[in-house]
């Protein structure tokens, strides 16, 4: 038979909420989870808008307490809202929301494991794309690869959303916070959503510089020595408002 009419009394009854209480491994508190999203879907946003990841290519991940917020995996950001939540524990376990997590989950979870990382950006960015399939390791074009804590190093190829990727990027990030994977994008960490961004900003525009001066024909770049690359490094430990 026909459903009865929702009546007055049904709608004052407690419904289900999507970010559920307090768990294991589930964040302290329902507000810092979802402050963590709005910054996390505005950063996914980010990096189509800014040309980093077409379509649902790239991903973002946050730390907030034991879990870990991430992008679901093949739905447009444009399309995420509030109640959309996905959350993961260390172990991959998911504590928050009914949306799969990305397929690049095992990325995101080692560089938490493995480091101590806040936030962690993952795109397709074309250039530094470009040029995981050129060299090992980008070329000291220019200082601000001290900002990402030295050369940047190029992952060796393996599928994407396998543990071989995670354990060949893992080896890349070596005191490294950024490193591009080959034939594949780049991935870069931080202590928050924005300066995740920010390296893998920068690393797509240094991407961009090396490929635009190594492609005038009969010239070949000039490149930093280790020796200038450490200076400027000492010198970025020192930079900004103190
Ligand atoms: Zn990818």
């Amino acid at each position: 038979m026909a459903e009865q009419r929702r009546g007055a009394r049904d709608a004052r009854e407690p419904r289900e909420d999507v970010r559920g209480e307090a768990g294991p491994g589930a964040p302290d508190t329902k507000d810092e989870v979802a402050r963590a999203w709005d910054e996390l879907v505005a950063t996914a946003r980010r990096t189509v808008a800014d040309g980093l990841v077409v379509g649902t290519s790239g991903n973002v991940s946050v730390r907030v307490g034991d879990a870990v917020l991430v992008t679901p995996t093949g739905v447009p950001y444009e399309r995420l809202a509030p109640g959309d939540v996905v959350g993961v524990g260390l172990d991959g376990r998911q504590v928050l929301g009914s949306l799969r997590p990305t397929s690049e989950l095992p990325m995101h979870l080692a560089v938490y494991r493995a480091t101590g990382a806040r936030a962690v950006v993952h795109t397709h960015a074309v250039h530094a794309t470009a040029v995981s399939t050129l060299v090992p390791e980008l070329p000291l074009i220019h200082y601000m690869a001290g900002a990402l804590g030295g050369a940047v190093r190029v992952a060796p190829y393996a599928a994407y959303g396998t543990e071989e990727l995670a354990e060949n990027m893992l080896g890349a990030l070596a005191d490294r916070t950024a490193c591009l994977l080959q034939n594949h994008g780049t991935i870069a960490y931080g202590s928050s959503l924005t300066q995740a961004y920010d390296r893998t900003a920068q690393l797509e525009w240094m991407c961009r510089v090396w490929l635009t001066a190594s492609s005038v024909p009969g010239l070949t770049p000039a490149l930093l020595t280790r020796e200038q690359l450490a200076e400027a490094e000492e010198r970025l430990r020192g930079y900004g408002q103190q």
